[in-house]
């Protein structure tokens, strides 16, 4: 087995030193697995709901805890880091309220001797590999509503928040979960391979679209359920027609909090031609506030980046190749001189399409700010994208934002928000972004499959 080190991005100090399952513990972990499913499956949705309720009472008792090591872990603000665990939480209710109701057996014909009925079954044990940046949230997506339809789940945490996978487990465990129904399985991406060569019968992945699409091809053939919640460029269009400061404000908040490590952060923008300059002054006037330091510190909006050689060497390289294309550089665009992996927030205008910050997954502290013509324009440079995650539009105008983002080919549309995330709505990415969809009753659906029975007599 081999090791590997967990380190504080904040400092770079060695948090703890792991070790990764090798192909034979994974193996030995999906045995495990498939063998306590069928028990797990039987027992009644209450008692299933029972335990969560309890895995619930645990975490909250846990939860400065648990927001502490998340923050150490990832580099996250601690601020945020609650406000994520208050996000699962959120999630997580959801999933409570909505799985009776949702795989309620279903009698869609009954009449002359013959009924119709539609009832739901677990998939069977499911493989969740999972990101960094959010693993609370994008967890919850998976492992809970897999757990609660009667699966159970090996879980990859990130290799970058591994700490926190396995203080879910204990979670689990506390909470008197059956042994085996959710293992964690620790490593990096040879170990995410290791369990894909298991005969899991789902895979549920978070994270970048050149994995997905390693993941896709690993399990095709193999005709089981793939969800892939994947990478975005999320565009967003600012109107000639809004309060600038408001929108420069919320925009910017969309793009820079975690650090510019969600999914679903503001990528790029395009401004109508005439706020253009007002706009761009005002955003970088609220991106030079943002308060950069020590995650643990109550008042940090910008802790530090969680993948060092990664994520910096890609953020220095969108700088550069837009400032040799002739962007201009309005705050930020280098790394900080301390401890640990920090970027300075970085504000880019004049920018266009040939430019990787405008076409490149940045998932970081920056962002290019486009001038467009009108709102043809808009539409077109949005849509001038392989992902189709997130997209929104400012403006006072409902008709006028609805007939735009209907025009837009992304799973999420936002109108006067963004950066938003909600347990009643699908989340789904089109194109690169993904596959499948989480949250809301389809994602209770996407871990069950239906069964259709036909009743004489
Ligand atoms: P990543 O693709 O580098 O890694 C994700 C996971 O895949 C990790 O657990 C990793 O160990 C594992 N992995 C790597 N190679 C593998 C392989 N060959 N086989 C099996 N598993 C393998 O992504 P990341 O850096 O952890 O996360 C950032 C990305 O995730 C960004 O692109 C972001 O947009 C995306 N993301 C998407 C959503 C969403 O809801 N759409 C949410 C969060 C993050």
């Amino acid at each position: 087995m081999a090791e590997f080190q967990v380190l504080n991005p904040a400092t770079g100090d060695v948090i703890e030193t792991l070790q990764s399952d090798s192909a034979e513990t994974v193996a030995a972990k999906f045995g495990r697995a498939r063998v306590a499913q069928p028990a797990w499956a039987a027992t009644p949705a209450n008692q299933r709901l029972e335990l969560m309720a309890r895995f619930r009472e645990q975490l909250v008792s846990q939860k400065d805890e648990l927001a502490r090591l998340l923050s150490r872990e990832v580099g996250k603000p601690l601020q945020q880091a609650h406000n994520e665990l208050n996000g699962f939480l959120g999630r997580f209710d959801f999933f409570q309220e909505k799985l009776v109701s949702t795989l309620a057996d279903e009698t869609v014909f009954d009449a002359d001797g013959m009924a119709e009925v539609i009832s739901h079954e677990p998939l069977g044990v499911i493989a969740n590999i999972s990101a960094w940046n959010y693993p609370w949230l994008v967890g919850c997506n998976v492992f809970i509503p897999a757990l609660l339809t009667g699966n159970t789940v090996l879980y990859k945490p990130s290799e970058f928040a591994t700490l926190t996978g396995l203080a879910m487990a204990r979670l689990f465990s506390a909470a008197g979960f059956p042994e085996d129904v959710f293992l964690p399985v620790v490593g990096a991406g040879e170990t995410g391979a290791a369990l894909l060569e298991q005969p899991v019968n789902g895979v549920f992945f978070t994270g970048s679209y050149a994995t997905g699409r390693k993941i896709n091809q690993a399990v095709a053939g193999r005709l089981i359920r793939v969800g892939l919640e994947l990478g975005g460029k999320d565009p967003l269009y600012v109107c000639e027609d809004v309060d600038v400061a408001a929108a420069a404000a919320g925009t910017a908040d969309g793009a820079f909090y975690n650090n510019g490590q969600s999914c679903c952060a503001v990528e790029r923008i395009y401004v109508h031609a005439s706020i253009y300059d007002a706009f761009v002054e005002a955003f970088a006037a609220n991106v030079k506030d943002f308060v950069i330091g020590d995650p643990l510190a109550p008042d940090t909006y910008i802790g530090a980046l969680t993948r060092r050689d990664v994520q910096i060497r890609a953020l220095e390289e969108q700088v550069a190749d837009a400032m040799a294309k002739g962007a201009k550089l309005l705050c930020g665009g280098h790394p900080i001189e301390r401890a640990g992996w920090y970027f300075a927030p970085t504000v880019l205008s004049h920018v266009n399409h040939t430019m990787k910050v405008m076409s490149e997954e940045s998932f970081g502290p920056i962002i290019g700010i486009q001038a467009v013509a009108d709102d043809d324009e808009a539409v077109r440079l949005m849509n001038d994208t392989p992902y189709g995650l997130t997209s929104g539009v400012y403006t006072p105008d409902k008709a006028r934002a609805k007939r735009i983002l209907g025009q837009i080919d992304s799973g999420t549309v936002y109108w006067n928000c963004c950066d938003r995330v909600s347990p009643r709505l699908p989340w789904s990415g089109r194109g690169h972004s993904g596959m499948g969809a989480t949250l809301s009753t389809y994602g209770i659906l996407s871990f069950v499959q239906p069964k259709a029975w036909h009743w004489r007599g």
